[in-house]
């Protein structure tokens, strides 16, 4: 680049990024319209979230670990199914994404909602926390949170704004590589994840309205958590719990939005 280049790509960066910011949702009863910095669309996240998913998919398929409880699945699809029409309090155009839920056999306590709206719920976190459905609506609605906030695609635009725009972007999204690379970056970006604070937080917030509209009890978030953390102290942290610390300060702020939310999951029983 030439000399004279250099502050005209400069003001481009800049201006691309004051022009970047915006906000993925309205803010519900919780509050949920936090402004991002957004260098990538969602059209790209979602393509490179898709192609992860279906090479996840088939790879736990042929290892014979995917859907082999269909009793565990039908409960995660109906906890499912209640939720995702509640996510157009926050964007209208959530409800009609291609949403997908299964189940991977695994020990690991882990469960996660890519962009776009597909989901994967891990046996062993039903398992050993003993979860009732209640809980599962938490935990769906927190993972639906972090779907509907994009924050992955928040995360990657920062890495981006961090390490210089354009060139890191293209490496992000594969671009001129295979589909089998543009599946492992994704996978990397995208599912291996380690969200912000405030990422949890605010999927916490607005997980627990999700539930709550949903007709699912939101004090179930208190027992979940406490459950988290009683499985933390054995001694081996489990990979969820690694992204999710499970502060005390955690059940505080669920503890203090019920009587937020209450009244919506009130409001939902006297509609079913
Ligand atoms: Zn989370």
């Amino acid at each position: 680049m030439t000399r004279l280049l250099v502050p005209a790509f400069t003001a481009l960066c800049l201006l691309m990024m004051l022009a970047a910011c915006e906000t993925t949702t309205s803010g519900g009863a919780v509050g949920g319209d936090r402004k991002q910095l957004m260098l990538v669309s969602s059209q790209q996240v979602e393509q490179m979230g898709a192609e992860a998913y279906a090479k996840l998919l088939a790879d736990s398929s042929r290892k014979g670990v995917l859907n082999r409880d269909s009793a565990m699945l039908q409960r995660v699809r109906a906890v499912a199914s209640r939720i995702e029409p509640q996510t157009g309090v926050f964007r209208p155009d959530a409800p009609g994404w291609k949403w997908e839920v299964n189940l991977l056999s695994s020990d690991e306590l882990n469960a996660f909602c890519m962009p776009g709206g597909k989901i994967m719920f891990y046996t062993g976190l039903i398992n050993h926390l003993n979860l009732t459905d209640n809980e599962i609506a938490i935990v769906m609605g927190h993972e639906i949170s972090h779907a509907l906030r994009e924050h992955s695609r928040e995360q990657v635009s920062q890495s981006m704004a961090a390490q210089g725009v354009i060139g890191l972007g293209a490496a992000l999204l594969g671009l001129g590589q295979g589909s089998a690379d543009l599946a492992g970056t994704g996978y990397q970006a995208l599912i291996a994840t380690r969200f912000s604070r405030t990422d949890e937080a605010e999927a916490d917030r607005i997980g627990l309205e999700l539930t709550a509209r949903a007709g699912y009890d939101p004090r179930a978030g208190v027992t979940l958590w406490k459950k988290m953390i009683a499985a933390n102290s054995g001694g081996h942290p489990p990979e969820f719990l690694s992204s999710h610390p499970a502060e005390a300060s955690r059940v505080q702020q669920i503890e203090a939005l019920l009587p937020t939310v209450m009244p919506l999951y009130q409001a939902a029983l006297g509609r079913r």
